[in-house]
């Protein structure tokens, strides 16, 4: 399982069922998909599945993806999370060329349409409020009941009809109905609303309109208009699709568009509905829609991954029709193999624990050779500094250790990475008995870690030079929430965030991670991966841990085998 790799999806029902259809010239057209997002929110990892799906479906086999605004609901869209999508697609990797669309802009043509089902008997116009609707509709162990006005002339219903756009009914007084069958068992095809009427400003049409097309009608259409094959959605909608055919046939549309459904990504420790994502932003939750814990794309993105990790992450978890949630650690695993093949390595020391070689020359500095990714030889190597004072992790010394530690101890020795072997002579507390420093002494005859005399040194740690090294802040990200299922059995989510998601702190790094942009994606030997933040400054670099180096969802199919 390569990075390199993952273009190449793995076969699945869609896929098959493409193929079929390319073979067979059912469509006699190219082969057309969508990705139709509404404009009322970010962008986040379950979309993704979607966009790799429905763009990658139409790489595959020659054709193209319209990118369609689904802005068909007149109060909620905004110009910000248009451009938002727009960026966000091009980042994962993909392309829509001269198809960008927006729904609203087929609101004279879907109106065109309502009118011909009026004119073909499929559709009329009703009186009933939404509670006397309730008595008419019936319920799943109920037939519905024919509602007055359903036999009306066709006359009377575009009359009626061409009132309701003129603005001479208010919000909810009447709707556009199709004529269907009101004892369907399916609920859904019981006359459902296809018009109603909505005195509201429209982000794009402004107040052209007050009375707007529901999704069901909407959508089929919009597929339509644009001679879309592969009209590709969640499984939500499969008891939406005998609507979707029927106003389609019911307007004689010829060789239209099927929908066929897949199951919804659902990842645990976190919510995708946008309506909590926008509650954790509009209320400060989180600092924003890319703030690095959310399961957004941005989020993502500032957070460190990688457009290939989220597609070998979609790509793994395969396009089927089973609901189910996906760990966490699965998406972890994909941006940590990513990681490793292409973050150069760098030392950073999170706490710091000074030490002071008192054999090695006051004021010298050396500069040693460091490999910048054992993964990849044409990452080259840097410098980095060696000197008397050195930052080690507090961590990586123990007065009295367990037998299994291999790092430093008194009078134990350790390698000091790219550098010399070194030995613990002294340990320097505080009134209070802390350690504030160690002593220790060098191996001259070590340089390069490989001791003259051949002895064996078990371990390895980092550090930094004092002198040398730069003050920077890392931010120490964990799960946003503390549940695998925030807000089931109808507990509140927001009672669920984790309080420590976000830990920040100072670390020292060595000088050569100074040179880093934001964006860059580095790894802090033995910590992590991080990515440098765009709120870095001259003054302060900000690394934001994009995972902690240990896997433990590899461990776990380990242990699976
Ligand atoms: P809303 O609740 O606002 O309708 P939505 O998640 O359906 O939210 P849309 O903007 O309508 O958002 O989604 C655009 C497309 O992305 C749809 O075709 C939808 O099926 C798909 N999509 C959304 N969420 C997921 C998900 N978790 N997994 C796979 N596809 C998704
Ligand atoms: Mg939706």
């Amino acid at each position: 399982m390569d990075c390199e790799n993952n273009n190449a999806n793995s076969v699945d029902f869609i896929r098959e069922k493409v193929a079929a259809d390319v073979a067979s010239g059912r469509f006699g057209r190219e082969i057309t998909t969508r990705f139709p997002p509404e404009p009322n929110g970010y962008l986040h990892i379950g979309h993704a599945k979607a966009i790799c799906l429905d763009f990658g479906v139409a790489e595959e086999f020659g054709g193209v993806c319209h990118l369609r605004m689904d802005d068909t609901n007149p109060t909620k869209e905004e110009t910000e999370y248009v451009e938002s999508i727009k960026n966000d697609i091009h980042w994962l990797g993909f392309d829509w060329k001269d198809h960008f669309y927006y729904a609203s802009d087929y609101f004279e043509r879907m109106y065109e349409c309502a009118v011909e089902l009026i004119k073909r008997g499929k559709a009329y116009v009703c009186a009933l409020s939404p509670e006397e609707w309730e008595e008419y509709r019936g319920n799943l162990s109920t037939p519905g009941k024919n509602p007055p006005g359903r036999d009306n002339s066709v006359e009377e219903n575009l009359d009626l009809f061409n009132r309701m756009r003129n603005g001479e009914f208010a919000d909810g007084e009447r709707t556009l109905r199709a004529k269907i069958d009101m004892a369907s068992p399916n609920i859904h095809m019981r006359d459902p609303v296809i018009y109603r009427v909505r005195h509201a400003h429209h982000f794009r049409q402004g107040d052209k309109w007050c009375v707007y097309p529901m999704y069901d009608f909407a959508h089929c259409l919009e597929d339509a208009f644009e001679n879309v094959t592969h009209s590709l959605c969640t499984l939500e909608f499969e008891i939406h699709r005998p609507l979707y055919e029927w106003v389609l046939n019911s307007l004689g549309w010829e060789n239209p568009p099927e929908q066929t459904e897949f199951s919804r990504l659902n990842l645990n420790y976190t919510v995708m509905s946008k309506r909590k994502l926008l509650q954790l932003v509009k209320e400060n939750y989180v600092s924003g829609w890319d703030d690095p814990r959310m399961p957004t794309i941005c989020g993502l993105r500032r957070r460190g991954y990688t457009p290939e990790a989220i597609r070998k992450f979609i790509n793994m978890v395969g396009i089927t029709k089973f609901n189910g949630t996906t760990d966490m650690a699965m998406l972890e695993y994909c941006i940590r193999e990513h990681l490793n093949a292409i973050a150069p390595r760098f030392m950073a020391v999170m706490d710091p624990l000074k030490i002071t070689i008192e054999n090695y020359p006051e004021g010298q500095v050396e500069w040693l050779d460091a490999v910048n990714n054992p993964e990849d030889p044409a990452a080259g190597t840097r410098k980095v500094p060696f000197s008397r004072e050195l930052y080690i992790e507090r961590a990586d010394f123990m007065e009295d250790p367990p037998k299994k530690f291999f790092r430093l101890r008194p009078d134990g020795e350790v390698r000091l990475r790219y550098g010399y072997i070194i030995k613990c002579t002294g340990v320097v507390k505080d009134e209070n008995g802390n350690i504030t420093e160690l002593k220790c002494t060098y191996d001259p005859e070590s340089r390069g870690g490989t001791p003259a005399d051949g002895r064996k040194i078990k371990g390895t740690i980092h550090y930094v030079s004092c002198a040398e090294a730069k003050r920077a802040e890392a931010r120490l990200y964990d799960r946003l929430f503390t549940v695998e299922n925030p807000g089931a059995d109808g507990v509140d989510f927001l009672t669920q965030l984790n309080p420590d998601s976000l830990k920040v702190c100072d670390c020292w790094i060595e000088p050569a991670l100074a040179n880093c942009k934001p964006g860059d994606k580095v790894q802090f030997e033995r910590t992590g991966y991080f990515c440098v933040d765009p709120d870095s400054s001259a003054d302060k670099m900000v690394f934001n841990r994009t995972v902690t180096l240990k896997d433990s969802w590899a461990k776990q199919q380990d242990v699976q085998k």
